[in-house]
């Protein structure tokens, strides 16, 4: 059975006094509330990976990587590798988010290479994608999507999938204050469930679990986590505060 999943994704922000004081708040919501079948993730910047893991020990907090590059080591300037990240204790990485693709230039091809590399150091990919507005106005927002996943991850074979979590994020509804309504989330989502039957299998399009992402707060998820293929949200603006996080975690 897919889980259900809250990962918030904390962007470049948050020092290291604020992310450990941000990781204490919402250890006490969590220990306050039942996760039935239902995981929690934060995604700290690289930085602050190690403080906040240590920080959220001993709670049902899981804590992921916002990137990383797809060689294990090398020159690479600046670069942080999934062997790396393995090597601090994580489990997760957030890949393809459309910060990465529109402003470092993050294509398919590479986001493939980097989906590669994650799963050969053992790491869970959180991969995001999603159609722009000028592609949702042209009505070519199913291709889009369709594209964005044949090219960056159905080169998986079927057993990686167990691997694999989905963010559907619509560009037009980041950190815009605009959502998409529970209704195009779910067309969206069983569109995206269906290609993945078709690509594979039932059991692997049932076992995945597809999560939306674009201006989720606590006065909209609700409605749009009860939608039967919404398994959750990638939390940008929202996870900012242990107040509006919690809420939404509540709401799921
Ligand atoms: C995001 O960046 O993944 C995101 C969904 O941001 P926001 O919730 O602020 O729209």
């Amino acid at each position: 059975m897919r889980s259900k999943i809250v990962a918030g994704n904390w962007k470049m922000n948050k020092t290291l006094k604020e992310s450990k004081e941000l990781a204490n708040e919402l250890k006490s919501v969590v220990e306050n509330v039942t996760l039935d079948n239902t995981r929690v993730i934060v995604a700290p910047t690289f930085v602050n990976l190690t403080r906040v893991s240590e920080a959220v020990e001993g709670s049902a907090i899981e804590v992921a990587a916002q990137n990383m590059h797809q060689a294990d080591s090398g020159a690479y300037t600046g670069e942080i590798s999934g062997e790396m990240l393995k090597g601090i204790g994580l489990n997760s990485v957030i890949l393809g988010h459309s910060e990465r693709r529109a402003y470092f230039g993050e294509d398919d091809a590479l986001l493939a290479s980097k989906v590669d590399a994650a799963l050969k150091n053992n790491l869970e990919i959180i991969f995001c994608f999603g159609e722009e507005l000028e592609d949702r106005k042209s009505d070519n927002h199913f291709n889009v999507v369709g594209s964005q996943l044949k090219n960056g991850i159905f080169h998986l074979p079927s057993d990686a999938w167990k691997n694999v979590v989905l963010a559907y994020e619509p560009v037009w509804a980041i950190g815009t204050g605009e959502t998409a309504s529970p209704e195009q989330a779910q067309e969206m989502h069983a569109f995206i469930r269906n290609l993945i039957e078709e690509t594979y299998n039932e059991s692997v399009a049932d076992n995945v679990s597809i999560l939306y992402g674009g201006s989720v707060k606590p006065g909209n998820a609700e409605e749009i986590f009860s939608k039967p293929d919404v398994d959750g949200g990638l939390i940008g603006g929202a996870a900012l505060k242990a107040e509006d996080f919690g809420a939404i975690i509540k709401a799921i």
